[in-house]
């Protein structure tokens, strides 16, 4: 068949054969957020229609979800969710979308046994919520942060590709193939991880960050996590808090603190400042870059927040 130039014009779908099925094109496919997004597209491709919620940039754990959400909820064959209350609003939005028949969930982390981490460190960068401090000690939580620990992203990897198997079994041999590229890839991923902070000294493996998501990172690698105590990513720290900071940076021997997603450049700056340390980048944790940014996929921000970090540890060593 010679394609002719009109033809470029339709949409995809028109050209693509249909699956033998009764369904109409790829499954839809939703993911709640950008990280667990991209791992779905390693494995799914071109056979899913793949569709984020909380996009590169954007603060899952307080996510307003808009009415096309809803409705792209409705559609979908199959629901990504990381869980373990990082993503609950996603959760409130199937539930609004179950119409006639429930959407099936995957829950990526069902599976992981899960670190805690203290309930207050963590929600700080919530716009208007205000952290409240218990009289009776920290809460703690399930700390949601597993893809942080490569071989725990590996885990969501083949649950993912289970998932998509189970809704699309004519695409099994493709998904699971792909799934095993990606698990290799992984597998080397998590090797250079270790390679490069074996070249820190054990002492100096501390990071100072403004968000405590690091913790299975942590746990994993071998580096000690700091959360800036007091330093919210909205307000204005006090000068008590300030000083707090400068008492930790110098306790610690720590030469630089960082920035995590969608913190507040401005305030760390002036912190660190005061400190005499440096502000080194921008950790991602969270959510990926947009696409020209340095954390695009799930494998360039991990390599970019691993780079930063090393490099800043080393500093002095
Ligand atoms: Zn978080």
């Amino acid at each position: 068949m010679t394609p002719r130039r009109s033809l470029l014009a339709l949409p995809l779908l028109a050209l693509s054969p249909r699956p033998a099925a009764a369904q109409a094109g790829p499954p839809a496919v939703v993911a709640s957020f950008s990280i667990l997004g991209d791992l779905t597209r390693e494995v799914g491709g071109a056979r899913i229609a793949l569709r984020v919620i909380a996009g590169p940039g954007v603060d899952s754990h307080h996510f307003q979800p808009r009415p096309s959400d809803a409705q792209a909820l409705r559609d979908a064959a199959l629901l990504i969710r990381n869980g373990l209350g990082f993503d609950p609003w996603f959760d409130r939005l199937a539930r609004a979308a179950a119409g006639q028949r429930a959407v099936p969930m995957l829950t990526v982390t069902d599976g992981i046994t899960p670190r805690s981490m203290e309930a207050q460190h963590h929600h700080h960068h919530g716009g208007a919520e205000r952290r409240t401090q218990h009289a009776s000690g920290p809460r703690r939580v399930a700390d949601p942060h597993a893809w942080q620990d490569v071989r725990l992203a590996q885990h969501y990897v083949r649950a993912i590709a289970a998932g998509l198997v189970r809704v699309d079994p004519a695409g099994a041999e493709a998904h699971q193939g792909a799934a095993a590229a990606f698990l290799r890839r992984l597998e080397a991923l998590d090797a250079w991880v270790r390679a490069e902070i074996a070249t820190v000294p054990p002492a100096r493996r501390k990071v100072l960050t403004t968000h405590d998501a690091f913790g299975y990172f942590g746990d994993a690698y071998g580096v000690t996590f700091l959360a800036a105590q007091g330093i919210g990513a909205e307000a204005e720290p006090s000068a008590a808090a300030v000083a707090r900071l400068i008492r930790q940076v110098r306790a610690e021997n720590l030469s630089a603190v960082f920035l995590e997603g969608q913190g507040s450049q401005a305030v760390l700056e002036r912190l660190a400042r005061e400190a005499g340390v440096r502000v080194r980048g921008r950790l991602y944790a969270d959510a990926l870059s947009p696409p020209d940014g340095p954390a695009a996929s799930y494998e360039a921000m991990m390599r970019h927040n691993v780079a930063l970090m090393v490099a800043a540890m080393r500093e002095g060593a």
